[in-house]
């Protein structure tokens, strides 16, 4: 009996294990950045980038409203288009690694983990001459060892608390509808950061459309209301 219940417990354990790896606030393995302080702060954040053309129009978008956002980028995008990634960080938005051929981190040596790492920061600076500073793990997975290798790159691991799910959403309205009512669901208010997606570790060139039609709809609603649109480095952190 006792080992069967020890068996349960085990197999529950493994299972809670294997969802803090993937889920986006839990901060099992060291402190992560999620979320800012400041609930008039909002942080919109796009991966799996730069993607032609729908990258440069958010650029174009972002202008507009004065805004800035966060582009976590994928290293052989990187490598294809340098010129996209030089608009980005022209116009003043925060770039960060996304690793070079986005596998899931939880799955891979040690010695792939860094190499992944280093390439892809490697990319982004030959392209745009500055230090990568940013990191977030695809698909949000992270272990001890993917936060111990990114601090010793110099990385500081971004997760995010508000999804999309812009990836499988049938219009852009849809993509605008899950992030307010996940916002409208926090107990406490906070700076919330929000993640997108301007491109696909599935394809180059994959339509993004409707994020991009979404991104328009959230700089008005969201300028309107009177929050600042950043990038994530710079919200406020202040404990409560
Ligand atoms: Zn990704």
């Amino acid at each position: 009996m006792l080992g069967f219940l020890t068996a349960v417990a085990s197999a529950a354990a493994a299972s809670y294990a294997g969802y803090a790896t993937m889920a986006p606030q839990v901060q099992l393995y060291g402190r992560t950045l999620t979320h800012g302080s400041d609930p008039a702060q909002l942080a919109l954040t796009f991966d799996d980038g730069p993607n032609d053309p729908h990258t440069l129009h958010l650029l174009e978008l972002l202008e507009k409203r004065q805004a800035h956002a966060t582009f976590f980028l994928i290293g052989k995008y990187v490598r294809q288009r340098p010129d996209i990634v030089r608009a980005i960080h022209a116009a003043g938005h925060a770039i960060g690694n996304h690793t070079e051929s986005h596998p899931n981190l939880i799955f891979v040596s040690e010695r792939r983990l860094r190499q992944e790492l280093e390439q892809c920061s490697r990319a982004i600076e030959e392209a745009i001459g500055t230090r990568v500073r940013l990191f977030r793990p695809p698909f949000g997975g992270r272990r001890p060892a993917v936060l111990r290798v990114a601090r010793r790159l110099g990385l500081e691991p971004v997760m995010w608390s508000v999804t999309a799910y812009d990836w499988k959403a049938a219009s852009s309205a849809q993509i605008a509808q899950n992030i307010a009512r996940s916002m409208a669901a926090r107990r406490r208010p906070q700076g919330e950061i929000v993640l997108l997606h301007d491109g696909s570790h599935l394809k180059f060139g994959t339509d993004r459309i409707f994020t991009v039609q979404a991104t328009r709809a959230l700089l008005e609603k969201y300028s309107l209301e009177g929050k600042k649109l950043v990038e994530v480095t710079a919200m406020e952190r202040k404990p409560r």
